[in-house]
């Protein structure tokens, strides 16, 4: 099992667009519970050509923010999901 705040979560999922199932990132995910951010420092590869939208159907799937100062892609909900 991985600790947490070891450094950082060794745990990864793969996040799919939920409308055409093209993987978007690979991103080492910490805690439990449903994916609803992902910090950039953390996506291990990012498969999409432009920021928050999928690469295939084009649909905008999260919005940037900046999360306790650390920038981050918000999910939008029911459009991505995680395994
Ligand atoms: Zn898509």
């Amino acid at each position: 099992m991985a600790k947490p705040n070891k450094k950082g979560p060794s745990t990864t999922v793969n996040v799919y667009c939920s409308q055409c199932r093209t993987r978007l990132f690979n991103y080492r995910k910490g805690g439990k519970g449903a994916l609803v951010k992902c910090f950039k420092e953390r996506i291990n590869e990012d498969y999409t050509t432009t920021p928050c939208v999928c690469p295939s159907c084009n649909r905008l799937f999260a919005r940037e923010a900046l999360i306790r100062g650390t920038p981050a892609y918000k999910l939008i909900g029911g459009k991505v999901f995680a395994k």
